[in-house]
């Protein structure tokens, strides 16, 4: 279907807009209360529906508070009955439904803003009341938090989705483009039993495990889906969103954060304190690393560690990922970090040694490992060291934004062995894909799906 927004539109053209339009159209005609922009008279308004139904368009879309204004002749499975709350929830969306659903409209549709993603409860409550009922309905959280109400509603019970036509024009915050619904995460294909994983984090634009996972599940013809959730409130996102995944990654910040809520973690997870997997069995969060394994094999496919010596740059947690499992592994590793103490809690913790920032220089290594941030974007120019104090014949960095850092560069035209943070970030999503699926990913669908031509 395609809506007509007729506020923004104009009501000029309504013959001609629905002879032309190629699907059948909801036509909406939204007043400013109600984030649209007609500046009409009600009476108009009302009129320029009840015109729209007359001249074939299959529904119109009339907000709850001006229903009791529409004709009681029309044909009400053609309405949908809306709801809009852009200050955030409404106070009780039991009775909201009872409310719209006692309009006897065909589709009962309710949006409002969220601002964190365990705030789509809501969506699940409204939808879960009308499958009970049997009604047609929509519910859709607004902004970042609430993305995935907009992609999982065949998953939640909803009847239909609102999309973009394209980047730019959104009719309202958060939508997604048709385009993206149906490329990127099959939206359409997506059912009650699919299982739904994601990714948690603050922010969670930049990052890249869509493109990855939806296109391995698509190339294993899996019917799972992977959104991303931007969470600030993890208590309240593990007990409300969580339990109706099937499993999530995590990033920044809440790698550490959300050990709290983990009934049992591997032994790896115990060491390093962070978990970037959790797995959803039953009632039970399951914490995992791939992080650190990631980070090593990446290195070991060009260089066996054991025996060799290692300079981490930074303290933060990356770094206690891979030191710990460089050690594990067999490698004497050395840190240095910015916040010189911070070095030296981590050697402590982890049997490593640390040295001051501006020593490093008068040290020889045969691997330098940066995880620290620098020469990430925007700062693209930026290197942790300088290319005198680059000594060690292999150079991993983990930023992976851009692929090619300063560093690498630095690195490779002293001649040593690079690898970039972009393998690191395969590997550890790679090690997600099996504990998720049970299945060894396509690398080559992976580096697709990274380049962006998946
Ligand atoms: P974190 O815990 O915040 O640690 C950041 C580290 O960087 C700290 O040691 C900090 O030093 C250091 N640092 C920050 N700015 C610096 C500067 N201007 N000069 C020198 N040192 C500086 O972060 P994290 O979770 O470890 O993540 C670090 C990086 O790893 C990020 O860029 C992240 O995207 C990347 N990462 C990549 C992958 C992958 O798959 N490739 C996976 C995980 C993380 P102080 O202690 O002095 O503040």
């Amino acid at each position: 279907m395609i809506e007509l927004r007729l506020d923004l539109i104009g009501p000029r053209h309504l013959p001609l807009l629905l002879s032309a339009c190629p699907k059948p159209a909801v036509v909406t005609c939204r007043t400013r209360l109600e984030g649209g922009a007609f500046r009409g008279s009600e009476s108009d308004r009302i009129a320029i529906l009840h015109a729209a139904l007359n001249l074939g368009a299959a529904y119109i879309d009339i907000e709850l508070g001006a229903f009791s204004r529409v004709k009681e002749t029309i044909d009400l499975k053609r309405v949908i009955v809306s709801a809009h709350f852009f200050g955030g929830r409404t106070r009780d969306v039991k009775s909201l439904y009872r409310r719209m659903k006692a309009t006897h409209a065909g589709v009962l549709k309710f949006a409002y803003s969220a601002s964190d993603s365990w705030k789509m409860v809501d969506v699940l409550t409204f939808l879960e009341l009308a499958n009970r009922d049997g009604r047609k309905a929509i519910a859709i959280a607004m902004g970042e938090a609430g993305e995935p109400s907009r992609i999982l509603y065949k998953n939640l019970g909803g009847w239909a989705t609102y999309a973009a036509a394209e980047v730019g024009p959104e009719a309202a915050p958060g939508q997604v483009t048709g385009r993206t619904l149906r490329r990127v995460y099959r939206a359409p294909a997506l059912t009650r039993r699919t299982k739904v994983f994601g990714v948690i984090g603050n922010p969670v634009r930049q990052s890249k495990g869509i493109y990855l996972h939806n296109a391995l599940f698509h190339n294993d013809h899996l019917n799972d889906v992977y959104v991303r959730f931007p969470v600030v409130d993890v208590g309240r996102f593990m007990k409300v969103i969580a339990p109706r995944l099937s499993g999530f990654s995590v990033t920044v910040p809440h790698k550490e954060k959300n050990m709290h809520y983990l009934s049992s973690v591997s032994g790896d997870v115990a060491t390093i304190q962070a978990a970037n997997t959790v797995l959803v069995r039953g009632k039970r969060f399951v914490g995992e690393n791939t992080d650190a394994p990631g980070a090593l094999d990446a290195i070991e496919a060009r260089l066996a560690v054991r025996g060799k010596h290692m300079l981490i740059l930074g303290a933060g947690g990356a770094a206690r990922a891979i030191v710990h499992e460089a050690i594990k592994r067999g490698c004497a590793v050395t840190i240095a970090n910015r916040t010189g103490s911070r070095a030296q809690q981590l050697a402590r913790a982890t049997g490593a040694r640390s040295i001051a920032w501006k020593e490093m220089v008068r040290q020889r290594f045969d691997i330098i490992v940066n995880t620290t941030s620098v020469g990430m974007i925007p700062h693209i120019n930026r290197s942790p060291i300088s290319p005198r104090e680059i000594t060690a014949q292999v150079v991993f960095d983990v930023v992976y934004n851009p692929p090619i850092t300063k560093l690498l560069r630095d690195a490779q035209r002293r001649g040593a062995t690079i690898i970039p943070g972009t393998e690191m970030y395969i590997n550890q999503a790679a090690r997600q894909y099996v504990l998720y699926t049970g299945r060894t990913p396509s690398l080559a669908v992976m580096k697709r799906a990274l380049r962006g031509d998946a």
